[in-house]
C-alpha cells in the first residue's frame, strides 16, 4: 500500500470551514496529509462535503504560518523571536502591571469561533477568574449576537430548534438573508434535494442568489426587497397571518403568551402588504401570497442568515421570525423551525461556552447569583457580577484611553470589524495587544505579542455546529507550535498568579459537563462513542436533543414580542446615492487567511463588485472596470462586474481580501440590543478610478 503511494492512517475529524461541520476522515502517508475524505457517518454530512473541506488544506502547512512565539516593544519595532517561556513571561508581566496602573478593568480578550470549545472556555475563564472581570466577548459579537438575543427573548435559548435532517420534512421553505449554495454547501444540497421533490421555496433577499433559480428550483417567491427593511416584511407576513386567520390557535393558546397584546400590534394597517410595498418595494401581492404560503403550506422551515442578523434591527428581526413561526405553529416538530445558519465552524459553541460579556457558559447572566456561586466555588475566586465590554466598547473605551490591553484569540478583527478606521485606531491606542493565530495577520501588524496557534488538524477538542451537534476535532498531527492552545492560556494564568492547570481537553469538557447543564452527558468518551450529540444532552436528554421546544419552550411559553419597523440611519444621498451589501462565495471564506493560502486563491484572487447595469451605465463604467466605491467613512478600489441578480440602485460586493478590505467602507451603525455591525446597508458611490 506504501509502496502506491496510498494513505496508510486515518483520523476522523471535523471541517473547521463553516456551521455545517462535516466529518472528514483526515488520511494520512506517514506524517503527511494526503487528503480528506467525507465521512459516510458524519451527523451533519453523511458522507457529502464541499471545495473548501474537501481541498482547503493547504494553509495548515503554509510557510506562512507563525511557529514560534514574536514579541516587540512597539509596533514599529521588528519581531523577536522569543521562546515559550519569555513570550507567556512577557504577556503575563505587561497584563499585571497595566491592571496595577490603570485598574481591573482596562485589559480584556476576544475569543474566536474557529476555536475549539475548550479552548473558547480556558480563555472565558482566563478573563472572569484571573483578569477579575468580563471583559470578553466573541467574534459572535459581529455575526449572529442577534439571534442569541433573539431566540432567547422569545423561545428561551440562544439556538436553533432543529437538526438538519429535519428539512426532509419541511413542504415550505422560506430562506431569508442567507445564500446557503455558497455559505453551507452541504446543508444546501440537503436543502435542494427537498425543493427537487416538491417543497416551496420563498426567498427573502435583495440579491437573486442562486437557489431562486437553480437545475429543477424555482422560487415560489423572491422578495426583492430594500436592504434594510427586513423587519417590514416579517411583520406584513405576521399581518396577513392574523387578520386572515390564518393563525394556529390551539398552538398558541396552549404553548405561547402575549399573543393578544401583539396581535393588537400586528392587526395595525401600517404592517398591510400594501404599506409594506411601500417601504420595502416588494409588491404587496406577492407579499400577501407569500405569507399564505409560509402559512398554510403545511411544514413550514425559516432557514436565515447573516442578512437577518447584521442589521440595525438584526434582534427585531429575529423575533419577528419567532413570531411568525409561533403564531402558525410551526415550532417543535420536524421539518419546521426557526434555523439560524451559522457562518463560522463554532459559532453556535463560542456563545455556548460563556464568551459573552453578560453570560456565563449555558447562556446564564453573570449577575444570577447561584450561577455565579457554582464557578466561584469550582474556581476559587469571586467573579464579577456586572456585564464587561463588548467587542465595539473595547474599541470606543481604547481611544478614549480607558481600555489599554487586549488578548485576541484567533480572529483578525482588523479586517473583519467594521469601520476599520476606527478599529485600527483602537488597535494603534493600545499600550499591550496579543495575537495568538496562525498567521501575522492584519490584526497582528497592531501586536506586541504574536502566540503561533494551531490549526484544526492540530487540535483537541469539539466544534459545536449550527444544529448545535457536538462534534469531535481529533488532533490528525501534533501542534506544530509545540502547544496546545489551550496549554498557552493556562500557563498564561498560571504567570499571572492565578492556578489554571489541566492535563488534556477532555479534563476541560469534563468541567464543561460539570458546570454546565445543557453539556452536562457530555464527555470526549460518550462522543467517540456516538460519533456526535445535539445539545441539551444531559439525564433528560441523554441521547440529545435534535429538536428542540418539541413539548414546551425552554422559557415555558414561547412570547411574542412587538417587533416595531426602525428604518435604519443610513440612507442613501445624492453624495452616496446607492445601497451596498455584502456576502461571501463558495470558495474563500470570511477573511480568507485560511482559503487564500491554499489552491482556492487561484480560483477567485479579488473581491468584485456587482454593479446593476443601469447604475454602471450612468456612471460609464463597463465590465471589468477598476473602480473606486466610496462611503461616508471610506474609500477602497476594486473591479466591477455587471449584474442585474442586484437591484437598479444596490451594489453587492464580498470581504474575504485584505486589498479590497470591503469594511473600510462600512460604518459604525449596529443592532441596537446587541451592536452586530449593520455590514449590510451601506450608502456608497461608485466612479471610475482617476486613471480610467
Ligand atoms: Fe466544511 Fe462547511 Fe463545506 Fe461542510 S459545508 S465541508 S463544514 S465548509
Amino acid at each position: 500500500v506504501v509502496e502506491l503511494g496510498m494513505p496508510t492512517r486515518s483520523v476522523l475529524t471535523t471541517c473547521a470551514y463553516c456551521g455545517v461541520g462535516c466529518s472528514f476522515k483526515a488520511e494520512l502517508r506517514g506524517d503527511e496529509l494526503v487528503r480528506m475524505v467525507p465521512y459516510k457517518d458524519g451527523g451533519a454530512n453523511e458522507g457529502h462535503s464541499c471545495v473548501k473541506g474537501r481541498f482547503a488544506f493547504g494553509y495548515a502547512s503554509h510557510p506562512d504560518r507563525v511557529l514560534a512565539p514574536m514579541v516587540r516593544d512597539s509596533i514599529a519595532d521588528e519581531w523577536r523571536e522569543v521562546s515559550w517561556e519569555d513570550a507567556i513571561g512577557f504577556t503575563a508581566r505587561r497584563l499585571r502591571e497595566i491592571q496595577a496602573e490603570h485598574g481591573t478593568g482596562s485589559i480584556g480578550a476576544i475569543t474566536s469561533s474557529r476555536t475549539t470549545n475548550e479552548e473558547v472556555y480556558v480563555v472565558q475563564k482566563m478573563v472572569r477568574a484571573v483578569f477579575g472581570n468580563n471583559n470578553v466577548d466573541t467574534c459572535a459579537r459581529v455575526c449572529h449576537s442577534p439571534t442569541g438575543y433573539g431566540l432567547k427573548q422569545t423561545f428561551g435559548t440562544s439556538a436553533g430548534t432543529q437538526d438538519f435532517k429535519s428539512v426532509a420534512n419541511a413542504d415550505v421553505i422560506l430562506v431569508i438573508g442567507a445564500n446557503p449554495t455558497d455559505g453551507h454547501p452541504v446543508f444546501a444540497s440537503r436543502m435542494k434535494r427537498r425543493l427537487r421533490q416538491g417543497a416551496k421555496l420563498i426567498v427573502v433577499d435583495p440579491r437573486r442568489i442562486d437557489l431562486v433559480r437553480s437545475p429543477h428550483i424555482e422560487a415560489a417567491h423572491h422578495l426583492q426587497l430594500a436592504p434594510g427593511t427586513n423587519v417590514a416584511v416579517v411583520n406584513a407576513f405576521a399581518h396577513v397571518v392574523v387578520t386572515e386567520e390564518l393563525v394556529d390557535r390551539e398552538f398558541v393558546a396552549d404553548r405561547c403568551e402575549g399573543f393578544a397584546e401583539w396581535t393588537e400590534f400586528i392587526a395595525r394597517p401600517e404592517h398591510s402588504p400594501e404599506a409594506v410595498e411601500e417601504i420595502t418595494g416588494v409588491p404587496a401581492g406577492e407579499l400577501r401570497a407569500a405569507a399564505r404560503l409560509y402559512a398554510t403550506g403545511g411544514n413550514a422551515a425559516i432557514y436565515y442568515g447573516l442578512g437577518v442578523t447584521e442589521h440595525s434591527q438584526g434582534s427585531t428581526m429575529v423575533m419577528g421570525m419567532a413570531n411568525l413561526a409561533m403564531a402558525t405553529g410551526n415550532i417543535g416538530r420536524d421539518g419546521v423551525g426557526v434555523n439560524p445558519l451559522r457562518g463560522q465552524n463554532n459559532v453556535q459553541g463560542s456563545c455556548d461556552m460563556g464568551s459573552f460579556p453578560h453570560e456565563l457558559p449555558g447562556y446564564r447572566h453573570v449577575a444570577d447569583d447561584d450561577v455565579r456561586g457554582i464557578y466561584e466555588h469550582l474556581w476559587g475566586v469571586d467573579l464579577r457580577d456586572e456585564p464587561g465590554l463588548r467587542i465595539p466598547n473595547m474599541f470606543d473605551a481604547a481611544v478614549d484611553g480607558s481600555f489599554r490591553a487586549l488578548f485576541v484569540h484567533g480572529e483578525d478583527i482588523a479586517q473583519s470589524d467594521p469601520n476599520t478606521q476606527h478599529v485600527h485606531a483602537a488597535l494603534a491606542a493600545l499600550d499591550l495587544l496579543v495575537v495568538q493565530d496562525l498567521f501575522v495577520n492584519e490584526t497582528a501588524k497592531f501586536a506586541h505579542v504574536l502566540l503561533p496557534g494551531t490549526s484544526f488538524l492540530e487540535k483537541d477538542g469539539t466544534f459545536t455546529n449550527a444544529e448545535r451537534r457536538i462534534n469531535r476535532v481529533r488532533p490528525v498531527m501534533a501542534p506544530s507550535t509545540g502547544k496546545h492552545e489551550w496549554q498557552i492560556i493556562c500557563e498564561i494564568s498560571q504567570a499571572m498568579g492565578y492556578p489554571m492547570h489541566y492535563e488534556s481537553a477532555a479534563q476541560i469538557m469534563d468541567e464543561i459537563a460539570l458546570t454546565t447543564p445543557t453539556f452536562a452527558g457530555v464527555s470526549f468518551a460518550h462522543l467517540d462513542k456516538v460519533g456526535s450529540v445535539q445539545w441539551p444532552c444531559n439525564e433528560a436528554a441523554p441521547d440529545g436533543t435534535p429538536i428542540m421546544h418539541k413539548d414546551g419552550f425552554v422559557r415555558g411559553k414561547g412570547r411574542f414580542v412587538e417587533t416595531v419597523y426602525v428604518p435604519t440611519r443610513e440612507r442613501s444621498t445624492r453624495k452616496f446615492p446607492l445601497i451596498l451589501t455584502t456576502g461571501r462565495i463558495l470558495t474563500q471564506y470570511n477573511v480568507g487567511a485560511q482559503t487564500r493560502r491554499t489552491a482556492n486563491v487561484a480560483w477567485h484572487p479579488e473581491d468584485l463588485l456587482e454593479l446593476h447595469p443601469h447604475d454602471a451605465e450612468v456612471r460609464g463604467i463597463r465590465d471589468g472596470d477598476m473602480v473606486v466605491l466610496s462611503s461616508r467613512v471610506g474609500r477602497t478600489t476594486l473591479r466591477a462586474v455587471l449584474s442585474d441578480r442586484m437591484p437598479v440602485g444596490v451594489c453587492y460586493t464580498t470581504f474575504h481580501h485584505p486589498v479590497t478590505g470591503a469594511n473600510v467602507i462600512t460604518t459604525e451603525n449596529s443592532d441596537w440590543a446587541t451592536n452586530c455591525p449593520e455590514y449590510k446597508v451601506t450608502a456608497v458611490q461608485v466612479a471610475l478610478t482617476p486613471e480610467q
